[in-house]
């Protein structure tokens, strides 16, 4: 596990180098974990650019020992104030250009970070571990396929208890440690349960609502495995469904089955938005399609790449992401369909990750 840690930070040295940054000081815990391994509340990591420079986390007492254990073959620092103390240890080392996670660090923070490095010249990381963390290695991967099983397993086994009177609350609790019992660490957000008219919310947060006979019942949730995310959302009827459900629903299904097919390696992100929105444009239903078409999934629930129509990008193989068109009809319903999915190599169709089934399912 240590080797594929030491790729990673091979693979963030080149791009350093080529920028001509001496160090990066990662203050971001996720990307710490991604080229570490270790996972903790406080940490930092200083990756020189230069191969053969020692790479220091930082941490405080209380994770002294596990820092030990998940990274033997890193300096560690033990300080509380971990980004200024990196960065207090790259103007002792000599790094003379030093760049930092603007997107991360508070004001408080830079300003320590400023104080404790002098005359040493900082420079924005444009998210570059961020976009290395894009392209899913195989080890990501499986922990994906495994998060992405355990929501499968979870909505199987909380089907039968989806029946007017149960409301949003107790589905959502149901969903949870179901997934919890397939081995799931915790939720990966807080799961969307919308019954009837909550189901024309995007983001509905579960209240309760009894489910009543007639109700599109939207489901959004996700587990997480080694701190890996799914996201899978799927929307059933209770009862005999109506002809606007029935109608919703199919156009739904076809506009993301448009974007899965549109999944490719070299396809602008924005493309696969266009192929998947247009199936809800022809049908008439463009205006009640709220959102962008999906993301990036890994470490974090959302992360790069972003599929919108104003999204810039270009979809690589191995980058995994979601694809969830949605109608949503104010004070009637709304259909969401989102499996989580992995880019494939040219030629080769885009594997889903999340397999429960997407025909409209009648309880
Ligand atoms: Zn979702
Ligand atoms: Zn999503």
């Amino acid at each position: 596990v240590a080797e594929i840690h030491d790729v990673r930070r091979d693979r963030l040295r080149a791009v350093l180098v080529a920028r001509g940054i001496d160090a990066l000081l990662v203050s971001s815990l996720v990307n710490v974990r991604y080229l570490s391994g270790f996972v903790g509340s406080n940490a930092g990591l200083l990756v020189p650019a230069e191969a053969g420079r020692p790479v220091v986390l930082a941490t405080d007492g209380r994770y002294a020992e596990a820092a030990q254990l998940a990274c033997p073959d890193l300096e560690v620092l033990l300080e509380r104030d971990t980004a200024p103390g990196l960065a207090a240890l790259a103007a002792q080392r000599g790094l003379r250009r030093l760049a930092y996670e603007s997107h991360d660090l508070t004001v408080d923070q830079f300003r320590a970070v400023q104080e404790a490095s002098g005359d040493v010249e900082r420079v924005p990381g444009e998210r570059a571990v961020e976009a290395l963390r894009a392209v899913k290695d195989v080890e990501e991967v499986s922990a994906l396929r495994a998060a992405c099983a355990a929501a499968d397993a979870a909505f199987a086994d909380v089907l039968v208890l989806i029946r007017p009177g149960v409301t949003e609350l107790a589905l959502a609790a149901d969903l949870e440690a179901r997934m919890r019992l397939h081995g799931s660490q915790a939720p990966s957000f807080e799961t969307i349960v919308a019954t009837g008219p909550h189901a024309a919310v995007p983001h509905h947060r579960p209240t309760d609502r009894p489910v009543a006979d007639g109700d599109f019942v939207k489901l959004d949730f996700g587990a997480t495995v080694d701190g890996y995310h799914s996201d899978m959302t799927r929307t059933v009827v209770v009862g005999e469904p109506e002809a606007w459900q029935r109608e919703i629903y199919e156009v739904v299904r076809a506009a993301q089955q448009a974007g899965v097919d549109a999944v490719a390696e070299g396809v602008l992100t924005a493309d696969v938005d266009r192929a998947s929105r247009g199936v809800v444009e022809r049908a008439g239903w463009g205006e009640r399609f709220l959102h962008g078409l999906g993301h990036g999934v890994g470490l974090e629930i959302h992360e790069a790449p972003a599929l919108g129509s104003g999204s810039p990008g270009v979809l690589a193989a191995g980058m995994v992401i979601t694809v969830e068109p949605g109608v949503y009809l104010a004070g009637r319903g709304g259909v969401r369909i989102e499996d989580t999915l992995v880019v494939p190599p040219a030629g080769a169709a885009a594997e889903r990750l999340t397999l429960t089934p997407r025909d409209l399912l009648v309880l």
